[in-house]
């Protein structure tokens, strides 16, 4: 693996660039220096080939839970802007944030079963494999009472040996695996949106994640991780969030279903609002009955 010996910012300040692209940059290189110099890192085994397992890939953190790759965050950093004003919507009171692929809100195809993996082995106890495997089928059904969407955990592969195989070596209709890798608390939890390539699809544990004390509702977490899952943005991304939530995104266009909401799932615990409980908001229920129907067990 290829790590880069100067800053992200560096290597972005030293390419040739017009004026009118100099002067737009010079805004935000002081925004992209703080995203590359205090993005912390996590290292992840290599599952871009299965040749290379000892190899590994070191991905960024950005907005807390969000893995970004080397090549990833450059384009996040260079493209990041002052929280970008994001329309309130004109759908009215529900809630929630997508964003667009080929001009429609990111979503999965209508029918797809989101089939999982708990990877057994990657747990430090059996307790942790339990609780873990138990918490995300809560979350899950919590998403699949208010919309049509679902999830089925496939535990036949939960105890197999290569705990960093993409779900879909597995099998062909497995789209993610669940596991442990400690980050030593740099997160909590860290999920994937729909758009991302079959070895990035995983939910990820901390450790910190089964520690007591742990001031966020563990199923919460989850409900917010499998909301990433689903599409769904970071609502404190928003205009209308306090200032000091962070306020960066990537570089897509945001898909609103909604005004903004302080009480959402997908809102962090910041700037004096946000919910710890991390339930899902009136607003939520509607904005994902917008993106993917009524739950499937009404139609
Ligand atoms: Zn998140």
């Amino acid at each position: 693996m290829f790590f880069r010996d100067r800053t992200l910012a560096a290597e972005i300040l030293s390419r040739p660039r017009d004026p009118h692209m100099e002067a737009m940059i010079t805004g935000y290189v002081d925004e992209a220096a703080k995203i590359a110099h205090n993005a912390p890192s996590v290292v992840l085994p290599d599952v871009t080939g299965r040749s290379a397992k000892s190899d590994e890939q070191r991905l960024h953190v950005v907005e807390g839970d969000l893995l970004l790759d080397d090549d990833e965050l450059v384009a996040y950093a260079a493209r990041n802007a002052p929280r970008p004003l994001i329309p309130n919507s004109p759908l009215g009171d529900s809630g929630l944030v997508g964003f667009e692929t080929e001009g429609a809100a990111t979503r999965w195809d209508e029918g797809t079963v989101l089939r999982y993996s708990v990877m057994r082995r990657s747990f430090l106890r059996e307790a942790d494999y339990r609780r873990a495997a138990r918490n995300l089928r809560a979350a899950a059904d919590d998403w699949e009472e208010v919309c049509g969407v679902r999830f089925e955990h496939v535990d036949s592969f939960d105890d197999h040996d290569d705990i960093a195989r993409p779900a879909s070596e597995f099998r062909d209709d497995l789209v993610f695996t669940a596991r442990l890798q400690d980050q030593g608390g740099t997160l909590i939890a860290a999920a994937f949106f729909p758009t991302q390539p079959p070895p990035r699809r995983k939910v990820i544990f901390d450790s910190s994640y089964f520690r007591p004390g742990l001031r966020f509702n563990r199923v919460g977490v989850l409900r917010h991780e499998l909301g990433h899952v689903l599409g769904f943005r970071h609502e404190h991304i928003r205009s209308g969030a306090p200032a000091e939530c962070p306020g960066d995104t990537e570089d897509v266009t945001l898909f609103p279903f909604g005004d903004y909401d302080p009480r959402s799932v997908m809102h962090y615990f910041c700037g004096g609002v946000g919910n710890p409980r991390l339930t899902l908001s009136v607003s939520d229920k509607k904005g994902a009955r917008q993106l993917y129907g009524p739950p499937l067990s009404t139609r």
